[in-house]
């Protein structure tokens, strides 16, 4: 672990709100340390839907934060265009979808200075001709897509190019309180099991759904509620902009476009703890089910994955529907409960990141007597090498525009060649990350198409073994862990082509290389 003993500024959290916050107290001259318990995006950022919210989905249900992303998303356009695909976006409704809902849609919308475009039922199907035959209703709105990991890692990259660092794969494990301040935090660093303490004149907890258990150790309880959204992922493309279903928030409602694929979710099911998640089938069946209904082709396509994310929710009343609960952020000083120099930040949205860091830097900076103001407001967020391979679907471009002719293709699903490979390796090289294919996985399409790393895995582990970044079983149990990551999205779709896909890489894995779990490596060559 690197030796780091003191700071300004120590933020727990490596998702879009701890980075976009690294990078605005960075451009206000405000030194910080980032301290993430896995890699970037580990939590809910790297677990949504990627839509950048024109605002329309909570008119109804919360205008504050609809008036937010309306706001947010005309912003991030400008500030951070090379992360999102300004697809636009629709909302339909469907025979039997609520009249009055419908009927007041445009009314709320304008409400909230969100603009809406009436369409006919028959143009929205020519704009989509996915969509149902029984459309009743449809309007047009600006929706977009924000590729999240890209944001994290420009985020994260530019506030180290303004002297931020960053320490990853090490858990916040404890503080040491003494006169109503957090005198040092406790870390650990899993790969090495070290443990040290770093002191900072202020703390921010920015670790989204585990804010109530960052807080508990400093003797702080903030009411959590753990509400899980699956999604799926389909194998191609299935509408060029973002449809959503006009009706209140429910299960199945939103299609979002990503790269060449689409993903459909979402659910919200309460769930007690943030951790050891999976998608389950019945949501599955739900989301299928609600998301066919708008459009019919969701029946009968072919899903590579499912995945999860926990939503942070904080909840003054455990009574009611957890989409009844603000989906807006929270910023919580910690002054007046005891602790002068701990501030919390949770729930939010993606869309509004750079909000909740604005405001949670105004907060500790007022706390710390700094007076620079917020720059990320007007300083464009510089595109740089970190987050470069994190585009989805452009890959197959690239290769065909620039590749050397003895340049291997590691991942033939998603195009990825042994060069891109290099190239994420020398980033990790310099950022100080490991070299592992969970890496590889945060930075690249690899594993991501239909073989969901069946083959791509062993090809690249196979590369990093050459370019020496595994000692003795290293490679194989790599290949085991990631395989176990992707087996979570695949095994709540084992039905048709999945399922023969999941039978195959476990004949490979599990037959042919003995990766089964808990067992050793086999030694020499398969039998
Ligand atoms: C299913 C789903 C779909 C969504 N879809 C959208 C969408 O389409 N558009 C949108 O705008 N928003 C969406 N959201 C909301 C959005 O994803 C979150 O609001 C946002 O990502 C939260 O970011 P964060 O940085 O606050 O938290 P997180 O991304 O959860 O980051 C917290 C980080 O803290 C780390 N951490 C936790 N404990 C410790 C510790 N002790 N020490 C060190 N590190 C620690 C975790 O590993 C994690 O990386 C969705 C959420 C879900 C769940």
């Amino acid at each position: 672990m690197q030796a780091i003993d003191k700071t300004t500024v120590l933020i727990i959290g490596g998702g879009a709100t701890g980075t976009g916050l690294a990078r605005d107290l960075s451009l206000r001259g405000v030194p910080c340390v980032l301290v993430e318990k896995h890699d970037l995006n580990a939590g809910a950022s790297g677990g949504n839907h990627g839509l950048l919210h024109s605002g329309a989905r909570y008119v109804a249900s919360d205008s504050e934060a609809a008036r937010e992303c309306r706001e947010e998303g005309r912003l991030l356009r400008r500030m951070a265009g090379h992360c999102i695909e300004d697809t636009g976006g629709l909302f339909v409704a469907v025979q039997g979808d609520d009249e009055r809902y419908i009927a007041d849609f445009p009314a709320m919308c304008g409400q909230c200075g969100i603009p809406v475009e009436a369409l006919d039922p028959r143009e929205a199907r020519g704009m989509e001709p996915g969509l149902a035959p029984g459309t009743v209703a449809a309007y047009a709105v600006a929706d977009a897509v924000i590729d999240p990991f890209r944001l994290s890692l420009q985020n994260m990259a530019d506030a180290q190019r303004h002297g931020a660092r960053i320490l990853r794969y090490t858990q916040v494990c404890g503080f040491r309180l003494g006169n109503g301040q957090i005198r040092s935090v406790r870390l650990v660093h899993a790969p090495s099991g070290d443990s040290v303490e770093i002191e900072a004149l202020q703390v921010v907890n920015a670790t989204g759904a585990w804010a109530g258990g960052v807080a508990a150790l400093a003797g702080i309880e903030i009411p959590m509620v753990y509400s899980k959204g699956s999604l799926l992922v389909t194998q191609e493309r299935i509408a060029r902009r973002v449809i959503n279903r006009l009706r209140r928030p429910t299960d199945g409602d939103i299609l979002v476009p990503g790269g060449t694929v689409s993903i459909l979710g979402t659910t919200s099911m309460r769930i007690p703890c943030p951790d050891g998640i999976a998608p389950t089938v019945q949501e599955v069946d739900r989301i299928i089910e609600e998301g066919a209904a708008m459009l019919p082709v969701l029946a009968a396509t072919r899903y590579i994955r499912a995945y999860c994310g926990v939503r942070p929710l904080v909840s003054l009343s455990t009574a009611c529907d957890d989409r009844c609960v603000s989906r807006g952020f929270v910023l919580i000083d910690h002054a007046p409960q005891g602790i002068g120099n701990f501030t919390t930040i949770t729930g939010g949205k993606l869309t509004t990141f750079r909000l909740m860091a604005e405001k949670t830097a105004d907060l500790v900076c007022a706390k710390l007597g700094v007076s620079a103001p917020c720059r990320t407001r007007t300083e464009p967020l510089p595109v740089s090498a970190e987050g470069h391979w994190t585009e989805p679907g452009i890959a197959p471009k690239q290769w065909l525009r620039g590749h050397a002719a003895d340049d291997r293709m590691l991942c033939e699903c998603e195009m990825v060649p042994a060069s891109a490979v290099d190239q994420i390796l020398e980033t990790l090289r310099e950022a100080g990350a490991p070299s592992s294919l969970e890496a590889l996985g945060r930075r690249s399409r690899i594993g991501k198409g239909p073989c969901q790393g069946t083959f791509c895995s062993l090809r690249i582990a196979a590369h990093l073994h050459n370019r020496g970044c595994y000692s003795g079983g290293a490679g194989a149990a790599e290949i085991r862990a990631f395989a176990r990551e992707r087996w979570k999205g695949l095994q709540a779709l084992l039905w048709e082509m999945p399922l023969v896909q999941a039978e195959l890489q476990e004949a490979l894995l599990c037959g042919f290389l003995g990766l089964e779990a808990g067992a050793p490596p086999r030694k020499g060559p398969p039998p």
